[in-house]
This record gives structure tokens, sequence and C-alpha cells, in this order.
């Protein structure tokens, strides 16, 4: 599977690291790991995971699948891939 492509965040800026970007697309979420692929949980308080390859990313939302990523998990769990420059190539990633 390809994961979504998340390009859209709230400011006008072009962020250097993905991890600002993220911190600026979703502002009151926990963020751990790091890379540009992440999953997004979203059963409760955002959460984004990052991963640095898209199988990590697939087999971790494949485990919060299966085992739950809270009490009242609503399996709402979503592989992305974090594209902060996707109109500025040759940005550093
Ligand atoms: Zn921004
Ligand atoms: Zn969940």
């Amino acid at each position: 599977m390809s994961p979504r492509i998340l390009n859209r965040h709230l400011c006008g800026a072009t962020h250097t690291s993905i991890r600002s970007f993220i911190v600026c697309s979703f502002p009151r979420a926990v963020v751990r790991g790091s890379g540009k692929f992440g999953v997004i949980i979203k059963c409760r308080a955002v959460e984004v995971m990052q991963f640095t390859t898209v199988a990590e990313a697939v087999e971790a939302k494949r485990l919060l699948d299966v085992v739950s990523c809270a009490a009242g998990c609503r399996r709402e769990h979503e592989v992305v891939q974090f594209n902060p420059n996707s109109s500025h190539p040759g940005s550093p990633s």
C-alpha cells in the first residue's frame, strides 16, 4: 500500500524539519519518533508516531489495529508520508 501524502499545514512557512511540519499540522498532537513516514492515531488525543521506513509504519499500524492503541480505541489509525517540502523540490528533508 502507498501511504497518503500529508503536505498541508497551518502556516505559510516552509518547514525545514519534518518534526516542525508535523507540529504545525497537528498542534495538539503528541509526536514521537523520527522519519518521514508516520502513523496518525485519532482515537483519543491525536498522536503522531514517526518512522524512517514505510514498512515500519505499516507494521506499527497493523499492531495498533490488533492490540488497540488505548482504551476506547476506534481503529482510527492511518499510515501517512510527511512531505513538508512538496512544493519546494530540492529542499533538505
Ligand atoms: Zn506550517
Ligand atoms: Zn486506536
